[in-house]
């Protein structure tokens, strides 16, 4: 144990450093900041530390001195953290900027309403006021939390979501405790709805305690405040540090959570059992909406769901706002006895533990709502725990099933902690069901963007390596899909998911064990010649994201024949294996997890033109594609209803394709009798080839992979052609000789 000077209190010592946070600040850095700069800087570093805060919550303000760029005067400006965001990831552009003097203004407003204080009507008007006192016209709008930080006297303000100060606001002796360890340097107040009044209570707060350095928010969470902002951030590593303390010291070790009821199997025998449950369980989740999928089963999260206190606390449900909002009031928690491993005894209670979350759901609506409640959202559970097997989360895309798990596990930290220092309660229902579905909360989802077209599924692009792949998963990515790249190059995978996940971010959210921990692309390595190899992969996407949607197949090969025209034995045989038992094989294994889901799905094959035209020098390839076509139409039939395959039959697509290397390319020119020199690079030989190709074609166009990958798109999201199945569409630029007849 060491003892250091205490930054935030020189008088005092911190014993026990391990309980801390880590203090990050770096003066070097700082300095070279302007105060805005500054104000970034100490919000990332809280952000990015997982005990001070939660993803997106929490939010931080300066208050500086500014040039009014209407009067040239200097007029004292506050930049708090706006609405959406959050800490971690929060740049210049997620602050909004307010007039102190206008804001403060707005106090004389709020006070001659007749009807105020919490969840009156002129508490939300005050929030479309906020906009009228925007400095310097910044578009970032602010948040609920404003007035919090503009009321409160001081400079600088941090308010953050520790789990170890939740857990002090979310105890049944929280205020009591507040008191004991931190005197009187840090106040309780009262679980009420962040808004106006809030903001009042703050101010008054600091008024009535000059001395106070911050208040403990009643199942909320921390607030505190210094005139100097590093002071200011290490007071908030502090009062987080003296929490952590106060529940290491009655930390019950193996009695945490009452101690185990269950014993979790080994590794991999736990995800052999989330591996038989997962995409079956999506389907009943997804019954409104689909839903993609996070997995939890670090020792944490087991602890918590093997516990024998883990059914009482999970009914219990959360109690950060924060938290509910994304995890719903309470989890599904299923009493299920891993030692059986007995799986369709999973499922049932399962299938039980559903209907009834539903119908708790409903009775909690109907018990909470009010007159202008907006309508009742989705009853199904985003968590759902299990023992022996730890935790799933659900959310509309990957980021926001991360986040779900994340607050989740946040929540249990918070009993654990709560249950330590004396007892854990949650929030009233009525209080939960207002945060829900408070106006603001709807009039927040009614203004984001409409989803695109392919949220909420998962794709997997079999041969996502290279050339039309490669193109389909950009392609599928830029309309919303989570995608899963899988290539016998596992390195190609690897590179178009990492090229995917640069261009579209890795979204919010820290949380999943694994590749469940993934962004929005994942890159696999498989061959589909091999079964136990596509059984695998499928395991590790649905691991990934909980299930799969569709899947589009563009691996494929081409073996020339020899300089006599003739093609080997085996040669022929790898040809057909690839074309079409792979092609076969994807399918196979991919309507597994079509059917334990029962939802919609959809399966793209690569053939090609090839398999309706004969021609000299592609025996195998042409004769394996014509065995495609038919694969097509014999799929069709057997995965309907509940699976559409169509194919994409693409013809001389030269440009970047794995079949047209130099040599092919440069034997072609020399058919074709196209002079070309050696000396020439790879792209400008292709392109004349591909000019070549062209000429022959009606719409006397070059065949890109871009092309390819659009037809793919079209067949394969679920809303362009519905009621199209069994069918070969050609993107050949036209060859007559192809039509289909
Ligand atoms: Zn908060």
């Amino acid at each position: 144990m060491e003892t250091l000077p205490n930054p935030a209190h020189p008088e005092r010592k911190i014993k026990n450093m391990k309980n801390h946070p880590k203090n990050r600040w770096q003066d070097s850095v700082a300095k070279t900041l302007d105060p805005v700069a500054r104000l970034v800087y100490r919000s990332n570093l809280i952000g990015e530390d997982p005990t001070l805060t939660n993803t997106g919550g929490g939010n931080t303000s300066s208050k500086i001195k500014e040039t009014d760029p209407l009067t040239g005067q200097e007029t004292e400006v506050m930049w708090v953290k706006g609405s959406g965001g959050d800490l971690r990831t929060a740049k210049r552009d997620g602050f909004s900027s307010l007039y102190m003097e206008k804001l403060k203004g707005l106090q004389k407003n709020y006070l001659a309403s007749k009807t105020k204080g919490p969840k009156t009507q002129i508490e939300d008007d005050m929030v479309g006021a906020y906009a009228h006192c925007t400095f310097n016209l910044n578009p970032r709008p602010s948040s609920i939390d404003t007035p919090l930080h503009g009321f409160v006297p001081a400079r600088h303000v941090d308010h953050t979501h520790p789990n170890a100060a939740i857990s002090l606001a979310a105890c049944a002796k929280g205020k009591e405790l507040t008191k004991e360890i931190y005197g009187d340097e840090v106040i309780w107040t009262e679980w009420q709805r962040p808004g106006f009044d809030l903001g009042l209570i703050l101010e008054k707060l600091c008024k009535d305690h000059p001395k106070a350095k911050g208040a403990i928010m009643g199942q909320h969470g921390l607030i505190n405040w210094h005139e100097d902002d590093k002071k200011c951030y290490e007071l908030t590593l502090e009062l987080v540090g003296r929490a952590a303390e106060a529940i290491a010291k009655k930390d019950r070790g193996e009695m945490t959570f009452s101690g185990e009821k269950y014993k979790s199997p080994g590794e991999k025998e736990r995800k052999a059992l989330w591996l038989s449950i997962l995409p079956w369980l999506r389907g009943r989740v997804s019954a409104q909406q689909r839903m993609i999928g996070t997995v939890q089963e670090d020792a944490t999260i087991l602890r918590f769901v093997n516990s024998k206190d883990a059914p009482r606390l999970a009914g219990m449900g959360t109690s950060c706002p924060d938290h509910f909002l994304r995890t719903k009031i309470k989890p599904l928690y299923v009493a299920w006895n891993p030692a059986t491993g007995d799986v369709a005894k999973l499922r049932s209670l399962l299938e039980e533990g559903l209907e009834a979350y539903r119908a708790d759901y409903k009775k909690y609506y109907e018990k909470c709502k009010r007159k202008d409640s907006p309508a009742m959202r989705d009853p199904n559970p985003t968590v759902v725990l299990i023992p022996g097997l730890g935790m799933v989360a659900w959310g509309k895309s990957k980021s926001e099933s991360r986040v779900t798990a994340e607050f989740y596990n946040c929540a249990v930290e918070v009993m654990r902690g709560a249950e330590a220092l004396g007892g854990y309660i949650n929030l009233p229902q009525q209080e939960a069901f207002d945060i829900e579905y408070w106006q603001l909360e709807e009039a927040k989802l009614r203004r984001m963007p409409p989803e695109q077209e392919l949220a909420r599924q998962v794709i997997a692009v079999v041969g996502a390596g290279s050339g039309i792949g490669k193109e389909t998963a950009h392609r599928l990515a830029k309309e919303g899909a989570s995608i899963v790249c899988v290539d016998l190059n596992e390195k190609a995978a690897q590179e178009t998911s990492a090229e995917l996940v640069k261009k579209l971010g890795d979204g919010i959210g820290v949380a999943g064990t694994g590749i469940s921990g993934c962004g929005p692309a994942i890159g696999l390595g498989a061959n589909i010649v091999d079964r136990k190899s596509v059984a695998e992969m499928l395991g590790e996407a649905v691991y990934a994201y909980g299930g799969i949607d569709g899947v589009v197949v563009t691996a494929g090969i081409f073996v020339p024949p020899d300089l006599e025209g003739r093609i080997p034995d085996e040669k022929w045989a790898q040809t057909f294996a690839i074309n079409v038992t792979g092609s076969y094989v994807v399918a196979d294994e991919a309507n597994k997890i079509f059917k334990a889901q029962g939802l919609s799905a959809s399966l793209v094959l690569t053939t090609s033109v090839n398999a309706v035209v004969a021609k000299k020098g592609s025996l195998a390839y042409d004769t394996s594609k014509a065995a495609a076509n038919h694969l097509v139409r014999e799929l069709a039939i057997e995965l309907s209803p509940l699976v559409r395959v169509n194919a994409v039959a693409p013809a001389t697509v030269v440009q970047g394709s794995a079949m047209f290397p130099r040599d092919r390319v440069m034997a072609s020119l020399a058919k074709y009798k196209i002079p070309f020199s050696e000396k020439e690079g790879d792209e400008e030989l292709r392109t004349r080839l591909a000019e070549f190709y062209a000429k022959r074609t009606l719409t006397q166009s070059p065949i890109t992979p871009a092309d390819q990958a659009e037809a793919a798109f079209l067949l394969v999201s679920g809303k362009r052609f519905p009621r199209t199945t069994g069918q070969v569409i050609h993107v050949d630029g036209g060859l007559a000789d192809g039509f289909l007849r």
